[in-house]
C-alpha cells in the first residue's frame, strides 16, 4: 500500500502542461456554437414555430404538438449536422447531480432499412425508469414511472455527440421529482407578485425575471494523488490529514499567479463552457493553496442555475483530460477553507430595469426601496426556510467555521444604506400631504452609487451589492435551485402581502406614495432585527442574535425542521410551490440523504483506518522495537535507545484509541440502524453518536502521521495534496 503513494508522487512529478488552443481567438466566433439557441431556431424553423417557441419561452404558453413535431426535426437535423448520435432529456433529480438516459435516433424501417428520427413526442416527453431516483416515499416502487418534459425556456445543447434537452422531471402523479420544477413555479409566484407591485410606479412592466450570477469555487487535485486517497475518493473529503506545515496562513495564493497546469486546465474548461454558451467571464485563485472560483456573468436564473450544473458536470470531465480530479466538496481539507458559490441575485424587468438598483429620482427611488425593503422583510421572515434550503452534511463544516458565513442568516447592507433606511425609519410621515412633493422632505436622497462603494463584508451570509443581493452561504456543490426557489418565492409571498397592506391604505383615501411609504416604514421597524453590519464571525453576534431572537441552528437535521411547520405549509400554499405532500418527501429525502453520506464516512474512516493507518503504524512499531532489541543485543543502556521506546509507547496509545473507537462507533451505527426508525431522529443520531466520533479519531491518527516513519505512511500528505507542480 504504501507504494501506492510514491508511485503517485512520481506520476505528479511527470506531469506535462499542454498547449491549449481556443478554435479562434474571438470569443465571439465560437460562442454558443454548440447550443440550439434562438438564433439556430430562427435559421432552421418555419416563421411560425418560431413564433411559438418564442411565445413558450417568454409566457410559457404550451407549444402546439405540430410545433413540437417542427421543433423535434429542426433540433435532429441542426444536432446531427454537428455530428450528434444520440438525444436525450437531460435532468435534475434530488440526488443532486444531473441526469442523462441517451436515446439514438436510429429508428428501423418496415423495409429493413433505418432512418435517423427524433418526433416531437419524444422531445416533448420520455420516460425513464424512475425507480432508482429519490422521491420521498412520493413514487411507490410498483410506480415508478416518471416523466421528463422539456423546458423551451433552456435551450437544448450539444454534449460530445448527444443532444440533450433541459427538462422538468415529475412524478405519475405530477409531484415534482427535481430541482426544477419549484423553481419554475417559484419563478411564476415572483413574476407575478412583482409585476403587479411594479404598477404602482409603471403599467407598462409585463414581466419581471430573477437574475444570477454564480460564482464557482472549487479545489484542484492532480488525478493519482486522488486516486490515492480511498476518502477523497469515495466521500469527497479527506477524512484523516495533519495539516501541512505551509497552508494559508501567507494568503500568498490568492494574489498568486495561477500555476501553468491549471491555466490550462481553465483555458480548457472556458472553451468548452464558451462553446455550450456558459458566458464564464472570471478566473481566479482562492483564498486557500489549490483552491480556484471562476464565474460567469449573470443571466436569467432558470438558465444560470441550468449553467452551473451543465459547468460542475463540464468541469469534471476536462478535469480529467488534464490528469486533475476536481473537488467541489464543500471541505476537502480540515483546517483549510472550504468551497461556497455566492449566488447573486436581483429582479429584472422586461423593460430592463433592475428593481434592485437605486434611481435617480424620487419616484425610481421609492420603487427601489419598495423592492429592496420587501426582499429584507421576506429574509426576516423566513430566515429559517433559506439557512434550511442551504442546509447540507457537507455545508454543516462550513457554516459558522470562521471561513464562510455562521448558521445565523442576517443581512448587510453597507453603512450608506443603514443611514438611509435608519432615515427613512424615523422620518415624520405626514399623512394628509396634500402635495406629492413635500412627502420626501425628511426622506434621505440614496445616493446614485454604490456599486463600487459598498463594504465588503465577507462575514455575512446575505449581503447588498450596490445593485443585487449576495446569498453566500451556498455550498459549492449545492444545486442554487435549491435556495433560489427558496428566494424567489418568500419575495413573490412578501411583494402579495405588500400589495395587500398597500390597497388596504388606497382604499382609506391614503395617497399612493404616502400608503407606499408607511408601509416601507412599518416592514422596516418590524425586520430591524435581521440587519447585521458587524463582524458575523465573531462570538459577541453569536449572543446579540440570540437575544435578538434570530435562530442559530447549526446541524442538517435541525435545520430541516422548518420545512414541514405550518407556517412554511401555509407560504407553499400561497404561492403555489410545493404541495404538502411535496414538501415531506423533500423533508425526507434531505435527511435520508444526510444520515447515508455519514454512514459512509463512518464506514470508509473504519476502513482505513483498520486496514491501512493502524497496519503502517505497526510496521514502524515494529521496526523500532527490532531497533530496541538490537541496541540492547550490543549492551547498550537503555538511555540510548529512551526515545525509541517513547515513540513505541506513543504509537499503541494512538493505535489503540482509534481501534477501541472505531469498534465504538461501528457499534454506535449498528444500535441506530437496528432501533431507530423514524427518519429525523436517524438523522440526529447519526450526527450526535456517529459523526461525533470522527474528530477524536482524526486527532489521533493525524497523531500518528506525525509519528510514523514518512516512507511507511501510505496516504498522500495534505502537503503533496495542496501544493503541486
Ligand atoms: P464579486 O462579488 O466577486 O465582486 P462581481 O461583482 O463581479 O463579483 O459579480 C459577481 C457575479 O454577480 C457575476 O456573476 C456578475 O455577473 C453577477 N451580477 C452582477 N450584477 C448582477 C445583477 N444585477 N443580478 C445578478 N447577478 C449580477
Ligand atoms: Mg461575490
Amino acid at each position: 500500500m504504501s507504494n501506492t503513494r510514491f508511485q503517485a508522487l512520481q506520476s505528479v512529478l511527470n506531469r506535462t502542461v499542454p498547449e491549449i488552443k481556443a478554435p479562434s481567438t474571438k470569443i465571439s466566433d465560437f460562442y454558443g456554437a454548440n447550443v440550439f439557441d434562438k438564433k439556430k431556431m430562427k435559421e432552421y424553423l418555419s416563421d411560425d414555430a418560431y413564433a411559438s417557441v418564442i411565445n413558450s419561452i417568454e409566457h410559457g404558453e404550451p407549444i402546439h404538438r405540430d410545433m413540437a413535431e417542427q421543433v423535434a426535426s429542426a433540433m435532429r437535423a441542426w444536432a446531427i449536422n454537428k455530428g450528434a448520435t444520440h438525444y436525450t432529456h437531460w435532468f435534475q433529480p434530488l440526488t443532486g447531480s444531473t441526469a442523462e438516459k441517451h436515446d439514438s435516433f436510429f429508428e428501423p424501417t418496415a423495409d429493413g432499412g433505418a432512418i435517423e428520427r427524433f418526433s416531437g413526442d419524444a422531445l416533448a416527453q420520455q420516460e425513464p425508469d424512475a425507480s432508482s431516483f429519490p422521491s420521498g416515499g412520493i413514487r411507490n416502487t410498483f410506480e415508478a414511472r416518471g416523466y421528463t418534459a422539456w423546458d423551451p425556456s433552456s435551450p437544448a445543447f450539444l454534449m460530445g455527440r448527444t443532444l440533450c434537452i433541459p427538462t422538468v422531471f415529475v412524478s405519475y402523479t405530477g409531484e415534482a421529482l427535481d430541482y426544477k420544477v419549484p423553481l419554475l413555479k417559484a419563478l411564476t409566484a415572483l413574476d407575478k407578485a412583482a409585476v403587479d407591485v411594479c404598477h404602482y410606479f409603471d403599467k407598462s412592466i409585463e414581466k419581471v425575471n430573477a437574475s444570477l450570477g454564480i460564482e464557482q469555487e472549487y479545489f484542484l487535485v492532480d488525478i493519482a494523488l486522488f486516486n490515492a486517497r480511498p476518502d477523497l475518493y469515495v466521500t469527497g473529503r479527506t477524512l484523516f490529514g495533519h495539516i501541512s506545515a505551509k497552508n494559508q496562513q501567507l494568503e500568498d495564493h490568492y494574489f498568486g499567479s495561477i500555476p501553468e497546469r491549471v491555466l490550462a486546465f481553465m483555458q480548457d474548461m472556458e472553451t468548452e463552457a464558451l462553446l455550450l454558451g456558459i458566458p464564464l467571464k472570471t478566473r481566479h485563485n482562492e483564498v486557500a493553496p489549490s483552491q480556484f472560483e471562476c464565474a460567469p456573468i449573470y443571466e436569467e436564473i432558470n438558465l444560470a442555475i441550468d449553467h452551473n450544473q451543465l459547468l460542475m458536470d463540464l468541469m469534471d470531465r476536462v478535469a480529467k483530460r488534464h490528469n486533475f480530479k476536481v473537488l467541489l466538496h464543500e471541505k476537502p481539507y480540515a483546517g483549510i477553507n472550504g468551497s461556497g458559490k455566492h449566488n447573486n441575485w436581483s429582479m429584472i424587468t422586461n423593460t430592463g430595469k433592475n428593481l434592485l438598483s437605486p434611481g435617480k429620482t424620487p419616484k425610481n427611488n421609492l420603487m427601489f426601496l419598495t423592492f429592496f425593503v420587501n426582499t429584507i422583510k421576506a429574509v426576516y421572515e423566513h430566515a429559517d426556510l433559506l439557512r434550511a434550503s442551504i442546509a447540507s452534511v457537507n455545508n454543516d463544516h462550513r457554516l459558522g467555521a470562521n471561513e464562510a458565513p455562521p448558521a445565523i442568516i442576517s443581512i448587510f447592507l453597507g453603512s450608506q444604506l443603514t443611514e438611509v433606511l435608519d432615515e427613512i425609519e424615523t422620518s415624520r410621515l405626514s399623512k394628509k400631504i396634500k402635495e406629492e412633493n413635500t412627502l420626501w422632505q425628511g426622506i434621505p436622497k440614496i445616493p446614485q452609487i454604490l456599486a463600487d462603494n459598498t463594504d465588503r463584508n465577507r462575514t455575512s451570509p446575505f449581503a447588498f451589492t450596490g445593485n443585487k443581493f449576495e446569498l453566500r452561504a451556498v455550498g459549492s456543490s449545492a444545486n442554487s435551485a435549491s435556495p433560489m426557489t427558496v428566494l424567489n418565492l418568500i419575495v413573490a409571498d412578501q411583494l402579495k402581502k405588500f400589495k395587500t397592506d398597500v390597497d388596504k391604505l388606497l382604499k382609506k383615501g391614503e395617497k399612493k406614495d404616502v400608503a407606499l411609504m408607511i408601509t416601507i416604514k412599518r416592514y422596516l421597524k418590524e425586520s430591524r432585527s435581521i440587519r447585521f453590519e458587524g463582524n458575523g464571525y465573531s462570538e459577541d453576534w453569536e449572543k446579540e442574535a440570540e437575544t435578538r431572537g434570530l435562530s442559530n441552528i447549526k446541524t442538517t437535521p435541525k435545520a430541516l425542521d422548518v420545512m414541514i411547520t405550518e407556517k412554511t405549509a401555509e407560504l407553499f400554499a400561497n404561492t403555489g410551490v410545493f404541495t404538502p405532500r411535496e414538501a415531506h418527501a423533500r423533508h425526507e429525502i434531505l435527511l435520508e440523504s444526510y444520515y447515508k453520506k455519514v454512514q459512509i464516512e463512518a464506514r470508509v474512516m473504519g476502513e482505513l483506518a483498520n486496514n491501512v493507518i493502524i497496519p503502517a503504524a505497526i510496521a514502524y512499531q515494529s521496526k523500532l522495537v527490532e531497533n530496541v532489541k538490537g541496541l540492547k543485543d550490543i549492551g547498550l543502556d537503555k538511555s540510548t535507545y529512551q526515545a525509541q521506546l517513547d515513540i513505541i509507547t506513543k504509537l499503541s496509545e494512538h493505535i489503540n484509541f482509534v481501534k477501541n473507537n472505531v469498534e465504538e462507533m461501528v457499534q454506535a451505527r449498528k444500535n441506530i440502524n437496528n432501533n431507530v426508525e423514524e427518519v429525523r431522529q436517524k438523522a440526529i443520531d447519526y450526527d450526535e453518536k456517529v459523526r461525533s466520533y470522527f474528530q477524536p479519531i482524526r486527532y489521533h491518527v493525524d497523531k500518528l502521521e506525525q509519528l510514523v516513519d514518512d516512507s511507511l505512511w501510505p496516504l498522500p500528505k495534505f502537503r503533496e495534496l495542496l501544493f503541486f507542480k
